[in-house]
């Protein structure tokens, strides 16, 4: 398997997932139609279907014009966004497992940024789209923040320290400048951050990481740990110590930051 990174608007991420055995490719989260399309050309595959993780417009905003261009395309999303996505073919559910030639991708609900949010994992890359991203995850406008923390940490997070996080923004140091604020002793912070900055000054970008490294440096996956826990509490006395009630207050915080 291959992972072709796009770069699309601003600051999003699509993704062509291509199987080496058969050259048949999926995109993730076409945010636009043209830049895939080329990418598609210069690859040399056939594109077979698109992976949308959830429904924001600078997600899917490419998929009509990638229907239009390509007969018998596949649209996957969360069921609950059926008519939500333009395009729409077919809905998924936690645990299904949809093929691409050769490749299986097995789908994982993690719903909190929106209530159909959801993950693809291939061959051990995780495709997060707003949910996790580099140092930090999505705002909360269709779940709470304990939705979102469960999503994170408990249904991600079971995923292994090694796989590849492949996420829907380039915010990776506006993030990690956040969790250098409150945690300024961590260590991994501060080293993450300097190759984040490094990596950006020469127009680099900083996707994929992995679950471990988002373990040691993102504060939203971080709400369980003791010392961290210790840090919001010296910041805001008022905050309960469950991890929830942390997340709650890092996640207000971060909204405003
Ligand atoms: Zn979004």
């Amino acid at each position: 398997m291959r992972v072709i990174p796009i770069p699309c608007l601003k600051d999003n991420y699509a993704y062509l997932v291509v199987c080496d055995d058969t050259q048949m490719a999926g995109v993730v989260d076409p945010a636009e139609a043209g830049v895939v399309l080329r990418a598609v050309d210069i690859e040399g595959v056939t594109l077979r279907a698109v992976f949308n993780t959830h429904h924001h417009p600078d997600h899917v905003g490419g998929v009509p014009e990638l229907v239009k261009a390509i007969p018998n395309l596949e649209v996957y999303g969360h069921r609950v966004d059926k008519n939500r996505i333009d395009g729409f073919t077919r809905g998924v559910e936690m645990g299904d497992v949809l093929s691409l030639g050769n490749l299986k991708i097995e789908v994982i609900h993690n719903p909190g940024h929106t209530t159909g949010g959801v993950t693809y994992l291939v061959e051990g890359c995780a495709f997060t789209g707003d949910t996790l991203f580099g140092g930090g995850c999505g705002r909360l406008f269709e779940g709470t923040p304990e939705t979102l923390f469960h999503s994170l940490t408990k249904v991600l997070g079971r995923l292994p320290d090694t796989t590849q996080v492949f996420f829907g923004h380039e915010y990776t140091e506006q993030n990690l400048k956040f969790a250098a604020q409150l945690e300024p002793d961590n260590e991994w912070i501060h080293q993450r951050l300097k190759q984040v900055e490094d990596t950006r000054k020469r127009g680099g970008i900083t996707t994929p990481s992995t679950l471990a490294l988002e373990w040691a440096t993102n504060p939203f996956m971080r709400c369980g740990n003791l010392e961290f826990i210790h840090r919001v509490q010296a910041r805001d006395p008022t905050v309960e110590g469950r991890p929830e009630e942390v997340f709650t207050a890092i996640r207000k915080w971060k909204d405003r930051f």
